[in-house]
């Protein structure tokens, strides 16, 4: 297949892990924001190909893992209340306070498990007399089809569909992580497919602002090994820029038709990271003239949930303080089979990415 298989090469991607090693002369960090990257990472072996000087820290750039308990609080609450939940399937075993999505399914709610929130417009049109709400959880990648659902729903004239909104961005979140004081990232891999939507445009001021490289980056083991290899060239060369290895896919301007759907139905908001707390202006709610269809002022459901009580440090692991196997229950209390934190959960978690690919990554 075109664009892809090329990018599974295993020769082409050694001659960058190759270029990675002739090039570096000190210790880096560089933290993948994306939670497919770190799958890609670890999947193939390519954390335990690069050279000892050059440390991968995994980034909060899976959405599932970072969606606060207190949104899977009021989905449970919605179920309870006879509502049909529409999800994705990663979200259905995430933990909430007292149950996941699945467990209130079991005990009763009905729950939807769809591919696109337009299946949910489908469900709403089929069922009149139910309220229909569609979980949209997800980066900026998953904001275009989630307002184009809203726009069909609002066209269709449907008054039992909404959306219970939980849609993070990346840039505010690699600058909160910037800010911390124990930050130590000296480059970033940024995000391909959210900067297939939203261009780079916005990665410049922070590059300038931190002093710190970024490299758009695709998830292919080629793309990965050459983003890195970009960005340690950078380091190297006491460069700071905004590159982009995944020209294939991404342009600065982004998807302008994507974009201007998502600015028609959603705005910039205050969100809550689970394991990070809330960061300014980090995510998207719906616009007032689209508040019909957004679930939490709809139904008025509320939840004070108090974030990681479990021992859970998926905080630490999102801001890139800690490896998952620094955790004492990784792989002993929590598993993907009984998941404490949402890392564990999610098939782009990083926790589930070492438990199930990483033999010999505790090392790393
Ligand atoms: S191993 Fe489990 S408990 Fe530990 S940080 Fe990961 S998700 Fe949380």
């Amino acid at each position: 297949m075109k664009y892809l298989e090329e990018y599974r090469n295993r020769e082409a991607t050694e001659v960058f892990l190759k270029k990675i090693s002739e090039t570096v002369t000190r210790p880096w960090k560089i933290m993948e924001i994306c939670g497919g990257q770190t799958h890609g990472l670890v999947r193939n072996g390519i954390l335990e190909l690069l050279p000892q000087e050059v440390q991968m820290i995994h980034g909060p750039g899976c959405p599932v893992c970072v969606t606060p308990k207190s949104l899977i609080d009021m989905a449970v609450q919605l179920m309870e209340q006879g509502v049909i939940m529409c999800s994705f399937g990663d979200m259905v075993r995430v933990p909430g306070t007292s149950k996941s999505l699945l467990q209130a399914k079991a005990d009763g709610g009905d729950l939807r498990i769809l591919y696109s929130p337009i299946e949910a417009v489908t469900v709403a049109r089929e069922n009149p007399d139910r309220e229909v709400v569609f979980f949209a959880v997800g980066f900026e990648t998953t904001a275009p089809a989630n307002a184009l659902s809203v726009l069909h729903a609002k066209k269709e004239g449907l008054t039992n569909f909404s959306l219970l909104v939980s849609h993070v961005l990346v840039p505010p979140a690699m600058e909160a992580i910037l800010e911390d004081e124990f930050c130590a990232i000296d480059a970033f891999l940024g995000a391909g497919h959210v900067c297939a939507i939203m261009g780079m445009e916005a990665y410049f001021p922070i590059a300038e602002r931190y002093k710190v490289p970024i490299v758009v980056t695709g998830f292919e083991p080629l793309d990965l090994a050459e983003g890195i290899y970009m960005a340690v060239k950078q380091l190297e060369e006491k460069r700071v820029e905004v590159e982009n290895q995944y020209s294939r896919v991404v342009k600065r301007e982004g998807n302008t038709a994507a974009i201007k759907v998502i600015e028609e139905v959603f705005e910039i908001s205050q969100r809550e990271w689970r394991g990070i707390g809330p960061i300014p202006d980090s995510g998207f709610r719906l616009k007032e003239a689209y508040a019909d269809f957004d679930a939490e002022r709809k139904f008025q459901v509320r939840s004070n949930t108090s974030e990681q009580a479990s021992g859970c440090i998926a905080g630490e692991i999102l801001k890139g303080l800690k490896k998952p196997h620094e955790c004492k229950f990784f792989g002993k209390e929590c598993t993907p089979a009984q998941p404490l934190g949402a890392p564990m959960v999610s098939s782009e978690g990083a926790c589930a990415a070492y438990y199930h690919f990483s033999g010999n990554l505790i090392k790393n």
